[in-house]
C-alpha cells in the first residue's frame, strides 16, 4: 500500500492510477455526462457495493448494513475510488501513540520552542511538553504557526485562523509556576500601560533595564524600582531571569492582590437601593448537591447510586479532593435542606414548602466541611435512597432549588451540581413538554430550533444570575422522557459547567461512569468566579468566541472553569488590514523584520504573539490569574501558511462553531457550509500551492489531508446530522461540542476501531471505521470518547467469548451490562487497556461498555452509526463525500477559468 509513501511528502497527489481500482476506462479528470444506462448500471453497482458487497474484496457480509442509510452519491460518472487509498486518521494514530506512551514514560522532549517549525503531535492523544516560554500546545493551540500576514492572503487560504484553548488541561499533569511574589503589592504583576498584556518571556527589557516593551504592541513601560533588575551586557536579558518563572514559562499563576478580587454580584431586586460595589475576598470552594428525589429518582434506582457514588467520589478517591466544602438539598415539590454540622450526632432535616420564594432555613450548618462532618454526610448518603420513600410528591421544583442554592452561594461563589431526572414541570421557571413530538423521540423540524436552548428568560436570568454570582453549575441529568434538556443543559453551558447525559438510566449500565463522573469533578484543576481574556498582537483581533461562558462585551464570564473546560478563539486582521490590502500592520511588520534579518538585526517584528489570561479564584482559596502565551511566525507564502497548519485546531474550532450555529441556522445550511469550506481550502490549495500540477486531479495538502473524513465526521454527529434526532439528544450533543476538549471532540469525529479477534498484540491497532471492513468470524472495540460497544460477529470464536466475559457462547453475555469483567485474560487485559485510554483523563473505565452481537442486538445501530466512512447518518460514504468534493472543486474552477477567459477576451475585444 502507498499511505507509508504517502506520509512522508509535503502533499498528496491522487493521480488517476491511484483511484481507479477496476474499470480503467473510468474516466476521473472529466465529468461529462454519461447516457441514461449507465447511470441506471452505476446505480445498481452502487447499491451492490453498498449491500452485498458480492464483488468487492472487502470482507463480505450477508446483510444489510444495519443502520439508517444515508444518501446515496448519485452522480452517474463517479469513478471507482480504492477506499485504502484515502486518508484517515488511522494511518498514523497507532504509531503516534506508541510514540507518545513512550515519551510519557521517558522524560520528553517536545520543547515548545519547536512548535513553530515541527508538526504538533495529534490532539487527540496525550503528550508531554516541556515550557521554554511559550504555553504547551495541551493548553494552547493554534490553527496555524504560520499566520498569513495580510487579510487578503489569509481570504486566499482559505484556513481558519484561531486558536483552541484548554487552560486547566491536566492531560498530561502540567505543573503551572506560581508566583506568590505581587500578591502583596497593590497593583500586581507588572501589565503594559495600553493594552493591558502581563508580562511575560517575549517581553523586552531595554533603557539598560528601566523600560520593558511589550510583545503584543510594542509600548514602552517603565519598571518599578523594586521590580528593576540589571540586564546581561551579552544577551540584554535580566540578570535575576532564572529566579523568574515569568520569563521562563509561557504558562504562569500569578497570585493577585486584592484588587482583582471579584465584586460582589448585586442583590436580588427590591434590595438595590443597599447595593455597593464590595470586594469579595476568595475563599474555598463551597460545592453543593442538588438532588432530585422524585418518583423517578427512587425508581430508577437513581438515589441508590448516587448514594454510593457521592460516598466513593468524596471519601474514596486516590487523588486529593478539589473543596473542603459541601452541602446537600434535595427536592421533589418541596424544598429539603440538611444541617450537617459537625458538632450533630445525626444530621437533621428542615423543609421549604414555599417554592415560590424559597431561601434557606439553616443559619449554618448548609455547607459543612467535609472531613469534620464526615460522619452525618455518611449517615446521609446512607439514608438518601429511603429517605422520601413515604411521600408522594407532585411535580419537581428545579428551578426553585437553583434559586435557593443561589441564595446559599451569593455571597461567596461555588459550584452547583445538579441531579435531574424528570422535566421540572413546578415551581419557579417551571417547564412544559415543548417539544412537538411526544417523548421528544421523533426528528425535530427546522422551525424547532428553540428546543435546544433555554425555554423562557428566566432560566437565561437565572444562568446570568449565578454566573454574577461567581457559581457554575454541572447538569447531570438522568431521563427517561422528554426532560429539557435544551433549558437545562445551557443552564450549565452560560455558568461555565458541563451537561451530563445519561438516558434510560440503568444502575448496572452507567453506575460506574456517574462514578467516574463524580470522581472527576471532584478532584480535577478547578477555578471558579473567572472571566477571560484574549490578547494579540497589533494588527489582529479576536473576532469569535464558542465554548461554554456568558459572552460580555471583550470578556467571556464563567461561573467556574475546570481541567475539561475547552474554548475556541477566531481572530482576524485588523479593519485596516481590510482596506489597505498588502501595506497591512502585518505586512509591514513581516517587511521591517526581513530588513533588519538582512542587517543582522533580531528583532520579533514577523512574529504574532497572543496572550489568554484567566482571571479566577482557585480551589483553594486564592485569587490568581493564569495567563497563556503562545506566538505564530508571520508568512507571506501560501505554501508556508498551509505547511504549519494543524488540522486537529482547525478542524475544532469548525465544529465548535457549528454547534454554536445549530440555535439560529437550518441544520442543512450548516452541513453544507461545512462542505463548502472544505472545498474552499482544497481549492485555495490547488490554485496557490500546486498550480503545475495537471488538471482534474485532487489534490491534498499533506498537513489538511485529512480534513475532508473530519468535515464527515462532524456532519454526521449527533450534533449536525439530518435525520430523526431527539431534541434532548442533539442539545446534550451541542453543549458537548462547545465545551469538548479536542482529546474527545476529535474521537467523536472519527470513531475507532480496534480488532480484537487478531491477537492480543494487535488489539491497540486501528481499522477504517467501516462496516465492510468487519469480518463475520471477528470481534471488535468501537468507541467514540463518550461510548464503547463491542460487536461480535455471527461465526466469532467462542475462544474470544470466553477471555472477555468468562461465557461459554455469546448468547450468554448479559446484554444490559455496562463494564467489562476484570479477567485475567491477555485479551481482556489489553481491551481494558485500550478503554481505560480512551476514558482519560476520567478513569477507571469511565465509558459504558455495551455489546452488539451481530443481527442480535438493538445496539448494533449504533455501532452502523459510528462507523462514519459508510453512507449512514443522512450522509454520504467517505468515497462518495470525497467524490461530491472534488466535483465542487472542479466546477469552481472551471468556472473561475471561464471567467477569467471571459475577462481577456473583454480585454482584447476589438471594435
Ligand atoms: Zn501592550
Amino acid at each position: 500500500m502507498s499511505n507509508s509513501r504517502r506520509a512522508y511528502h509535503t502533499e498528496d497527489i491522487y493521480t488517476k492510477q491511484d483511484f481507479i481500482k477496476e474499470n480503467e476506462d473510468s474516466d476521473f479528470d472529466s465529468f461529462s455526462p454519461y447516457n441514461q444506462q449507465q447511470q441506471q448500471q452505476q446505480r445498481e453497482q452502487h447499491q451492490r457495493e453498498q449491500f452485498q458487497d458480492g464483488d468487492v474484496p472487502l470482507n463480505p457480509l450477508t446483510q444489510r448494513i444495519p443502520h439508517t442509510a444515508g444518501k446515496i452519491f448519485s452522480n452517474p460518472i463517479k469513478p471507482k475510488i480504492n477506499p485504502d487509498l484515502l486518508p484517515s486518521p488511522v494511518d498514523s494514530l497507532a504509531s503516534q501513540i506508541q510514540q507518545s506512551d513512550a515519551n510519557l514514560n521517558a522524560d520528553y522532549i517536545l520543547s515548545t520552542l519547536d512548535v513553530h517549525q515541527t508538526s504538533l503531535p495529534s490532539a487527540s492523544i496525550p503528550f508531554n511538553c516541556t515550557d521554554n516560554g511559550y504555553s504547551s500546545p495541551n493548553l494552547l493551540r493554534l490553527s496555524t504557526y504560520a499566520i498569513p500576514a495580510t487579510n487578503d492572503l489569509a481570504r486566499s487560504c482559505q484556513l481558519p485562523l484561531g486558536m483552541v484553548i484548554s487552560p486547566f488541561s491536566d492531560r498530561p499533569a502540567s505543573q503551572i509556576p506560581q508566583i506568590h511574589s505581587f500578591s502583596n503589592s497593590q497593583s500586581g504583576p507588572p501589565r503594559c500601560t495600553l493594552c493591558r498584556a502581563y508580562v511575560n518571556p517575549s517581553v523586552k527589557f531595554i533603557n539598560g533595564g528601566k523600560y520593558w516593551q511589550c510583545n503584543l504592541c510594542s509600548t514602552h513601560n517603565a519598571v518599578d524600582d523594586d521590580y528593576f533588575s540589571a540586564l546581561d551586557p551579552h544577551t540584554y536579558t535580566r540578570l535575576d531571569r532564572e529566579h523568574r518563572p515569568e520569563f521562563n514559562f509561557g504558562s504562569v499563576d500569578f497570585v493577585l492582590p486584592r484588587p482583582y478580587y471579584a465584586l460582589q454580584p448585586p442583590p436580588p431586586i427590591g434590595f438595590e437601593s443597599a447595593y455597593t460595589e464590595t470586594p469579595r475576598p476568595p475563599t474555598q470552594l463551597s460545592r453543593l448537591f442538588l438532588i432530585d428525589v422524585g418518583l423517578q429518582s427512587r425508581q430508577s434506582g437513581l438515589l441508590h447510586t448516587l448514594s454510593l457514588t457521592i460516598k466513593d467520589a468524596l471519601y474514596s478517591s486516590p487523588t486529593p479532593l478539589n473543596t473542603p466544602y459541601v452541602g446537600f438539598i434535595t427536592y421533589d415539590s418541596t424544598l429539603h435542606f440538611h444541617d450537617m454540622s459537625a458538632e450533630r450526632e445525626v444530621p437533621s432535616l428542615m423543609i421549604v414548602p414555599d417554592t415560590d420564594e424559597p431561601f434557606n432555613p439553616l443559619a449554618r450548618g448548609l455547607i459543612v466541611d467535609v472531613n469534620a462532618s464526615k460522619h452525618n454526610i455518611l449517615s446521609f448518603l446512607a439514608s438518601l435512597p429511603t429517605m422520601f420513600r413515604d411521600t408522594n410528591p407532585r411535580g419537581s421544583i428545579l428551578g426553585s432549588a437553583l434559586t435557593a442554592a443561589m441564595d446559599v452561594l451569593r455571597e461567596v461563589g461555588g459550584e452547583v451540581n445538579v441531579f435531574q431526572s424528570q422535566l421540572p414541570t413546578d415551581g419557579l421557571g417551571g417547564l412544559t413538554e415543548r417539544d412537538p413530538a411526544p417523548g421528544g423521540t421523533a426528528s425535530v423540524s427546522e422551525r424547532d430550533r428553540s428546543l435546544y436552548t433555554s425555554a423562557s428568560t428566566w432560566w437565561s436570568n437565572l444562568s446570568e444570575s449565578l454566573t454574577d454570582a461567581g457559581v457554575g453549575v454541572n447538569m447531570f441529568m438522568f431521563p427517561y422522557k422528554y426532560t429539557d434538556v435544551g433549558t437545562l443543559a445551557a443552564l450549565a453551558q452560560y455558568t461555565g459547567g458541563e451537561s451530563y447525559f445519561y438516558p434510560k438510566f440503568d444502575p448496572a449500565r452507567h453506575a460506574l461512569k456517574v462514578r467516574a463522573d463524580l470522581t472527576r469533578i471532584a478532584t480535577r484543576a478547578l477555578g471558579y468566579n473567572a472571566s477571560v481574556k484574549i490578547r494579540c498582537s497589533k494588527g489582529f483581533h479576536i473576532s469569535q468566541h464558542h465554548g461554554a461562558f456568558l459572552d460580555r462585551s471583550s470578556d467571556l464570564t464563567m461561573g467556574c472553569v475546570s481541567a475539561d473546560s475547552c474554548m475556541s478563539a477566531l481572530f482576524a486582521h485588523d479593519a485596516s488590514s481590510l482596506t489597505k490590502g498588502w501595506g497591512t500592520v502585518a505586512a509591514n511588520a513581516l517587511q521591517s523584520a526581513k530588513e533588519k534579518d538582512e542587517s543582522g538585526g533580531h528583532g520579533q517584528a514577523d512574529e504574532v504573539h497572543f496572550q489568554v489570561a484567566v482571571l479566577y479564584t482557585g480551589a483553594e482559596g486564592a485569587r490568581k490569574v493564569r495567563v497563556l502565551n503562545t506566538m505564530a511566525k508571520l508568512s507571506d507564502v501560501a505554501a508556508t501558511v498551509f505547511r504549519h497548519a494543524d488540522v486537529d485546531a482547525g478542524a475544532v474550532l469548525l465544529y465548535k462553531q457549528a454547534a454554536a450555529h445549530v440555535i439560529s441556522r437550518p441544520l442543512g445550511s450548516i452541513r453544507d457550509k461545512l462542505i463548502d469550506r472544505s472545498v474552499q481550502v482544497l481549492v485555495a490549495y490547488r490554485k496557490h500551492c500546486a498550480q503545475s500540477n495537471k488538471g482534474g486531479q485532487l489534490i491534498l495538502p499533506e498537513s489538511y489531508k485529512q480534513f475532508p473524513i473530519l468535515t464527515l465526521g462532524m456532519i454526521k454527529s449527533k450534533c449536525l446530522k439530518g435525520g430523526a434526532v431527539a431534541s434532548d439528544v442533539r442539545s446534550h450533543a451541542i453543549r458537548q461540542t462547545l465545551s469538548g476538549t479536542p482529546y474527545k471532540l476529535l474521537q467523536a469525529m472519527y470513531p475507532r476501531v480496534h480488532p480484537l479477534h487478531k491477537g492480543v498484540e494487535s488489539v491497540p491497532e486501528f481499522i477504517r471505521a467501516s462496516y465492510k471492513r468487519l469480518e463475520l468470524h471477528g470481534a471488535y472495540l468501537i468507541h467514540n470518547g463518550e461510548l464503547a460497544i463491542i460487536w461480535l460477529g455471527n461465526h466469532v470464536d467462542k475462544q474470544i467469548v470466553k477471555e472477555i466475559w468468562n461465557v461459554e457462547s455469546k448468547s450468554q453475555i448479559d446484554q444490559r451490562l455496562g463494564v467489562l469483567p476484570d479477567l485475567d485474560t491477555p485479551l481482556s487485559i489489553a481491551l481494558r487497556s485500550v478503554i481505560y485510554r480512551a476514558s482519560y483523563p476520567n478513569p477507571p473505565s469511565s465509558i459504558p461498555v455495551l455489546i452488539a452481537r451481530q443481527d442480535v442486538d438493538p445496539t448494533e445501530i449504533e455501532v452502523g452509526n459510528m462507523l462514519i466512512e459508510d453512507d449512514n447518518n443522512d450522509g454520504m460514504s467517505y468515497v462518495d463525500h470525497i467524490c461530491h468534493i472534488h466535483k465542487l472543486i472542479n466546477t469552481q474552477l472551471l468556472g473561475e477559468t471561464r471567467m477569467a477567459d471571459a475577462a481577456d477576451a473583454a480585454t482584447w475585444r476589438t471594435w
